[in-house]
């Protein structure tokens, strides 16, 4: 079976995705955004930049990361084979450092001597900071003031990393403002500063290079396949927040029709409540922070507040190459509430002695839901795409135990 690595879906010269994606930015910003374009497109093809990310991937992080049976689950599912891609065992513990790392290493390129960055939950902040810190570069992070409060374990590892952080206090202080902060501050530096976006979202050429650094979870888990199994996965179960953990790990099987490939969302509360993250099952197409997608937005176009146990779940948007793959019926996309991926991160904790994140517990229980009703031997990869220790004070709280 061959893996074809070059993808149709790739977007055309102007960024779209079918009818997705593009750059919907202020004339100022455009400048900014084509030297990112250029240098990216240079450096993809330059091997030199290719070792030294390779380099790092394998050295700085720890990559490849295993793709483990999770014996004791798929026995007790007594269906479909479980495999995890262990994204959370890389350095910063989850899988943003692939796209920092390769962005950092870009910027550098481009001469700039000064990162901004978005972050919500603070992990993008976090794997920001680290990359910042190893080389030598100045960092500041917007994060929404409501975040900063929420996150303080976070905000104080990015501190200790070096970085600055600027809360933002417009709109509903999280993410989504946090975002807008980020950009309006790169039109007011556009000769020293880059801006390194943490998901597969923004303006072309964010989406496709973001997609492209995180697309070595899916080459591993190709070359991982092969040598284990001799063929290709049945399916591939990854989480969506922006969705570059899912398009990371699909990309490279998108060619594959016999791969079948499932994103789950954030349910919250449940998609019929006001409270939850559900972008592709419930959102209607917009622009949002650059780029036209599926969006959460009420009747006047106005963006709703998300609501999920997971913080990095919690973004009303979604990657514009995922509403493409939705509109092809490639990949399907269901969703998950805040109770099931409680139940689901208690069982891999106790049956696997892993602790994943909130995120790809989400994944996880549409894993459980599915696997009894799948042949044995069905090869089911998911992506463990961030470690549960962030998240031990939710867990306490939702279970209401002290700790
Ligand atoms: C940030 C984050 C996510 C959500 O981001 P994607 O771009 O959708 O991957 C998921 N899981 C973890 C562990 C994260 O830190």
């Amino acid at each position: 079976m061959t893996i074809i690595a070059t993808s149709s879906h790739t977007p055309d010269e102007r960024g779209y995705f079918g009818p997705f994606g593009g750059r919907f930015v202020a004339e100022s910003l455009m400048p900014l955004i084509l030297e990112v374009e250029h240098a990216y497109a240079a450096a993809k093809h330059d091997d030199d930049f290719t070792r030294q990310l390779d380099d790092f991937n394998r050295h700085y992080t720890g990559r490849p990361s295993p793709l483990y049976h999770a014996q004791r689950l798929s026995d007790s599912l007594q269906g479909a084979q479980i495999w995890f891609k262990r994204d959370e065992l890389n350095h910063t513990g989850a899988h943003k450092i692939n796209n920092c790392l390769g962005q950092i290493l870009l910027a550098m390129r481009m001469g700039k001597t000064r990162i901004i960055a978005e972050t919500g939950a603070g992990q993008h902040g976090v794997a920001t900071a680290t990359v910042c810190a190893r080389f030598g570069l100045p960092c500041t992070i917007f994060m929404g003031a409501k975040d900063v409060e929420r996150q303080q374990p976070n905000v104080f590892r990015m501190k200790l990393l070096g970085a600055e952080i600027i809360p933002v206090t417009s709109g509903g202080q999280t993410l989504k403002d946090a975002m807008n902060e980020a950009l309006r501050d790169w039109v007011t530096h556009v000769d020293d500063t880059y801006y390194l976006i943490g998901t597969a979202a923004g303006p072309h050429p964010y989406p496709m290079m973001v997609r492209d650094f995180q697309s070595i979870i899916g080459r591993e888990v190709a070359d991982q396949s092969l040598e284990r199994f001799d063929r290709l996965p049945d399916s591939l179960v990854a989480c969506l927040g922006g969705g570059s953990n899912a398009i990371g790990l699909f990309y490279p099987f998108i060619e594959n029709a016999d791969v079948k490939m499932i994103g789950v969302e954030a349910a919250g509360k449940g998609v019929d409540t006001a409270h939850h993250a559900a972008s592709l099952t419930k959102g209607q197409p917009g622009v949002l922070h650059g780029t036209l997608s599926y969006l959460l937005q009420d009747a006047n176009g106005q963006i709703e507040e998300t609501s999920s146990i997971s913080a990095g779940l919690d973004y009303p948007g979604i990657g514009p190459e995922h509403a493409w793959l939705k509109e092809l019926g490639r990949v399907e996309y269901v969703s998950v509430t805040d109770v099931e991926a409680l139940a689901a991160f208690q069982e891999c904790a106790r049956l696997e002695g892993i602790l994943p994140a909130l995120e790809p517990s989400h994944a996880l229980a549409h894993v459980i839901k599915t696997a009894p009703h799948l042949p044995r031997n069905h090869i089911m990869v998911v992506n463990i795409c961030g470690r549960g220790d962030k998240d031990i004070f939710t867990i306490a709280k939702a279970l209401e135990v002290a700790i």
